[in-house]
């Protein structure tokens, strides 16, 4: 838990909380000790949860929620609706792997932003993310997050070798008429897979290169930090 972040909840200031487990195992993913070993983790509970959150709701504006994959947690219905019950605002960061619950927190009105990640083009999602998915799957979240009221963004991370411009391109285009992409760092020092631990990253200019051809797009496309 991060008790105090200015990034991951656009233009709020909010709590961060990760949850462990993921079922995508992107090899550049900086996670590993959350995917992998679901410990050591610090459990929080959900009245410890409220009880940090309360005295801050003055200068916070909510709680942000990330992983591993949120959605695949069982306890997320009631997390959420304990949230609402509290009147604190919540963003969730998914991975776009379950949209029938993406619909459940949309239709129940439990949540106030979704960041969706998308780590590569349908055309080879399967070999980026080492996991048998349908990519029907992946484009039917879309459509139901692109349809939604809720404000979101979609986040994607060139990696040289793995996911290319022309990879992010297509991304793009499958994602074309989106209000904003975000597009993430590859952190070579952090990675799942050894083997591209230290690799080389895209530079400043190839990445500008990146959100400018990838502009025309969305509404807006913004470079993380
Ligand atoms: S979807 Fe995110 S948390 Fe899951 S393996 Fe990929 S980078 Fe890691």
């Amino acid at each position: 838990m991060n008790r105090l972040s200015l990034v991951d909840f656009p233009d709020k200031l909010c709590m961060n909380l990760i949850v462990p487990g993921c079922n995508y195992r992107c090899s550049f993913c900086p996670h590993e000790q959350l995917i992998h070993h679901h410990i050591p983790m610090p459990k929080i509970g959900m009245a410890e949860i409220v009880k940090l959150l309360r005295p801050r709701m003055g200068f916070l504006d909510g709680v942000s929620l990330g992983g591993g994959e949120p959605f695949l947690h069982r306890g997320l219905g009631s997390f959420l609706s304990e949230m609402r019950f509290q009147n604190i605002k919540v963003r969730i960061k998914t991975n776009a792997s379950r949209p029938g619950a993406i619909q459940w927190v949309l239709d129940e009105k439990l949540i106030d932003f979704l960041s969706v990640f998308i780590p590569a083009p349908l055309s080879k999602y399967a070999d980026v993310v080492n996991y048998r998915i349908d990519p029907k799957d992946v484009r039917r979240s879309i459509q139901i997050v692109r349809k939604s009221n809720v404000a979101h963004e979609f986040r994607v991370k060139p990696v040289p070798g793995l996911v290319e411009q022309e990879d992010i391109l297509e991304i793009a285009n499958t994602l074309s008429g989106s209000r904003r992409l975000v597009i993430e760092r590859f952190d070579p020092s952090h990675t799942l897979d050894p083997e591209i631990c230290g690799s080389d990253v895209f530079s400043q200019s190839e990445l500008e290169d990146i959100r400018d051809s990838t502009s025309p797009y969305f509404g807006e496309v913004i470079l993380s930090n």
